[in-house]
């Protein structure tokens, strides 16, 4: 016997519900250089709009400008929708307002602790940071007695450290 449940699930999703399978399956789009995030972790996914789903805008703020994974991830994104039958996918790239690291979610920042890349420490839109910077702490053991080894760790987002108390060194993601 079929339950009403699973009927409902192989229908294909109302006009009003293609918007949220978009957003759905751009979950799924990960990041070329942070691959434990997806581009609605890191907030450059800005709209989803259109008639229909033969007509659809994306908007994407790329992460910082020159970053090279800019041109990847739209080319993923128009993959991933073309697969799901979307079809006619225009990506817009918006540059104003541009990104910064205040638009990565709080999941994404767990998640970011969790794969041993400390989280950008501060909210970029606080001035009060450009006085006292808060200090970074060490994604394994918490110590905020780490120090900075270079401006540029794996990626030019990130900047490499060391922990003092467990010698443990990590990439930092940088207030962009
Ligand atoms: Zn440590």
């Amino acid at each position: 016997m079929v339950s009403a449940l699973s009927l409902t699930s192989q229908l294909a999703p109302a006009p009003t519900d293609w918007q949220a399978e978009v957003w759905r399956l751009l979950g799924e789009v990960n990041d070329p250089e942070i691959p434990i995030l997806s581009i609605i972790d890191l907030g450059i996914v800005r709209y989803v709009r259109g008639a229909s789903r033969e007509a659809l805008h994306v908007g994407l703020t790329p992460t910082y400008s020159g970053c090279p994974a800019t041109e990847v991830i739209r080319r993923l994104v128009e993959e991933k929708l073309a697969r799901a039958g979307f079809g006619r996918i225009v990506i817009e790239t918006l540059l104003a307002p541009p990104w910064t690291s205040d638009w990565i979610t709080p999941a994404a920042r767990l998640k970011l602790a969790a794969y041993g890349i400390a989280p950008p420490v501060e909210a970029v839109s606080n001035p009060r940071r450009l006085f006292a910077a808060a200090p970074v702490g060490c994604p394994r053991c918490k110590s905020t007695k780490t120090r900075l080894i270079s401006e540029f760790g794996s990626t030019p987002c990130k900047a490499h450290y060391m922990c003092a108390e467990c010698l443990e060194p990590f990439d930092y993601f940088k207030c962009i």
